[in-house]
């Protein structure tokens, strides 16, 4: 099952140890060496599962360093599982470093899905999930964070963070600030664990519960919040205006000419409004 010469990003538990699939057991089992970002806290999971294979680690401060004896053992012939801490490696994780030299180098580099904070978080949020953007973490200090916040807070996708206990706060008194208190969003703590919780409310509901309750500042935490509701601007409803008083009047075209000259918008755009109001 595990081919010579490949890379395997696999997925480990966010949580629950058993959250790992049979074929992710089967790789890691197979390959010459498993790439670990903390090889005594994966030590843990491997041996509940049964892995023998012998581990080495690949962390944030080391990786570069190990990337070419990595790339030379693969094109050697050897195979690889790269796996983090917890979920998917990459994903707030390290290994896009190595990633990118095997594929520069045309090592194969296979992925093996599984559990990630961030998709299971967002679908238990409750918020819409046609289009998120995933930012990681927060910066650290609250005057970065706000001018990082205030980028986001035109977004009409749902945003979807990570942050730690020590900030969780912090952060959250940082969205009531820079998007207000009133926009939904949904707290998301310790998935697959014991204490699992899903907080659903407005960001000023969320923050005072978790003012109130110590316990919920504990533990890892995924924020996922709704985007920003698409408000009309004047112009646009200006344009609308003028297109409905004139519609009726002349051939679509000529509408589009007098709203482009009239309100200064692309002959395009209010051609393109021009048809989605036709009757
Ligand atoms: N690679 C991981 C993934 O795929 O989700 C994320 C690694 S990142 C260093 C760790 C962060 O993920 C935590 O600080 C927390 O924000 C989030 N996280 C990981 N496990 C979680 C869990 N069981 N419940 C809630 N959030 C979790």
């Amino acid at each position: 099952m595990v081919v010579k010469h490949t890379l395997y990003i696999v997925a480990t538990p966010i949580g629950h140890r058993d959250d790992v699939s049979a074929r992710a057991i089967a790789i890691l089992k197979g390959v010459d060496r498993i790439l670990a970002e903390d090889t005594r806290h994966s030590g843990n999971l491997l041996r509940h599962h049964g892995v023998s294979t012998p581990t080495q680690s690949l962390h944030e401060h080391n990786e570069l360093a190990k990337v070419s004896s990595i790339i030379d053992a693969l094109q050697a012939g050897e195979s690889f599982a790269l796996i983090s801490d917890a979920g998917t490696p990459l994903i707030s994780d390290p290994g896009y470093r190595l990633v990118r030299a095997c594929l520069q180098a045309g090592v194969k580099v296979s992925p093996i899905p599984g559990p990630s904070a961030l998709l299971a978080a967002l679908s238990v949020s409750g918020l819409p999930t046609d289009s998120f953007r995933f930012v990681g973490f927060p910066p650290a200090k609250s005057a970065a964070r706000e001018r990082w916040l205030a980028k986001l807070r035109d977004d009409s996708s749902t945003i979807v963070l990570y942050e730690s206990p020590h900030r969780i706060l912090a952060s959250l008194e940082s969205l009531l600030t820079v998007l207000g208190a009133d926009r939904e969003m949904t707290l998301v703590r310790e998935l697959t664990k014991q204490f699992e919780t899903v907080l659903h409310g407005t960001i000023g509901e969320v923050l005072s519960q978790v003012k109130a309750d110590s316990n919920q500042t504990r533990g890892e935490f995924v924020l996922v919040i709704a985007g920003c509701e698409q408000v009309p601007t004047t112009s646009t409803l200006e344009l609308d205006a003028l297109i409905k008083a004139l519609i009726d009047q002349l051939p679509p075209k000529a509408v589009a000419r007098c709203a482009a000259e009239l309100l200064n918008v692309s002959k395009q755009d209010a051609y393109n409004r021009v048809l989605e109001l036709k009757p």
